[in-house]
């Protein structure tokens, strides 16, 4: 019997794991893939609180290594199912959770869903099958193999922006795509990409169809004020028009919202006692790397009462 287990070891999850393990409590962190989370392919992270920059990289090692010294355990597990304990107050012990996994099952006292999201695709024709061959969801990983080459990022958040300022480097030519005129993103991110001479705002636009045989050639662009289309050849499309949650899992389990989202307050309590929410994976207006960790400590400190 775990204290609390943590599923994902993204800025949420690994927080969670620091506070609790600092609670004194046994502490079991599961994850599908790598840790880190999204965070990981962020190049330069200049806005978490005293730390003026730092590679998303860093800061994802630097949290791993934190919550392992404190005795975190954690194993690379994907979770299928999450049920209530059965029989167990009946005889007498305190009822606790049963976490299965593709490997083996576990019990917790609490558990701490902290999925995050996973990055939105376009939903256009070809789109998967150019993964690899000119499209690609992550300008960190991929975008050395577009040296010296014209692309397209897609989107009108942080992600596209920093997508955009990182592939300007290392690109002959960066556009940037987005369905607005305005951006979500923050101002000082578009002010900076403005003052660079080979990146190039293409603004009321959308990735109608893509082009190309074993790579991408050229994606058409339908303007939305005008309606009409224009070609543009590029060889890598970056997609960063955010992410969707990877709840299904927990569908019967917990309430979701219309978006999948883990219905959750700011004290991380979902529908059902002894399991919590961190992180992207809840509903909630702002999704930063501040607030993955703040509900990481809260949804911990809540756990480690039980
Ligand atoms: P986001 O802020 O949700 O932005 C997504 C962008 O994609 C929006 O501009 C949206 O357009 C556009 N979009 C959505 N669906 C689209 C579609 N089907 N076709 C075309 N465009 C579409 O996502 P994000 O940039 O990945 O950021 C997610 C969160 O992480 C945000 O809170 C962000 O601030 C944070 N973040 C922080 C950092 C950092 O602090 N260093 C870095 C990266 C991300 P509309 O604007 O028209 O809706």
């Amino acid at each position: 019997m775990k204290d609390v287990i943590i599923i994902g070891a993204g800025t949420a999850g690994l927080t969670a794991a620091i506070y609790a393990l600092r609670a004194g409590k046994s502490v079991l962190v599961l994850e599908q893939s790598s840790y880190g989370g999204q965070i990981i392919n962020t190049p330069h992270v200049e806005n978490y609180p005293g730390i003026e920059r730092i590679s998303g990289y860093e800061f994802a090692s630097g949290l791993f290594r934190q919550a392992e010294k404190l005795g975190m355990e954690y194993r690379n597990e994907k979770v299928t199912d999450i049920r209530e304990e059965e029989n167990r107050e009946a005889a007498g012990g305190k009822s606790g959770k049963i976490v299965e996994t593709t490997e083996r099952n576990y019990r917790a006292k609490a558990v701490i869903l902290a999925t995050g999201a996973k990055n939105r695709p376009l939903g256009i024709e070809k789109e998967a099958e150019f993964i690899g061959r000119g499209i690609s969801y992550c300008a960190t990983c991929d975008g050395m193999f577009f040296r010296g080459k014209k692309v397209a990022v897609v989107g009108g958040g942080n992600t596209a922006l920093e997508d955009a300022a990182f592939l300007s480097n290392y690109c002959e030519k960066v556009y940037l795509v987005h369905r607005r005129e305005g951006f979500r993103g923050e101002d000082k991110l578009v002010n900076e990409l403005r003052e660079k001479e080979n990146v190039e705002f293409l603004l009321n636009k959308t990735v109608q169809a893509i082009e190309g045989e074993m790579a991408l050639q050229a994606v058409l662009l339908l303007d939305k004020n005008s309606g009409k289309e224009s070609r543009l050849e590029i060889s890598g499309l970056f997609v960063a028009i955010g992410q969707i949650p990877e709840n299904e899992v927990f569908a019967g389990l917990v309430e979701l919202d219309e978006g999948g989202y883990i219905v959750a307050g700011e004290d991380c309590r979902t529908n059902v006692d002894g399991i919590f929410a961190a992180g992207d994976c809840r509903k909630k207006t702002v999704r930063q790397l501040t607030t993955a960790a703040a509900d990481g400590a809260v949804a911990a400190l809540a756990a480690a009462q039980l």
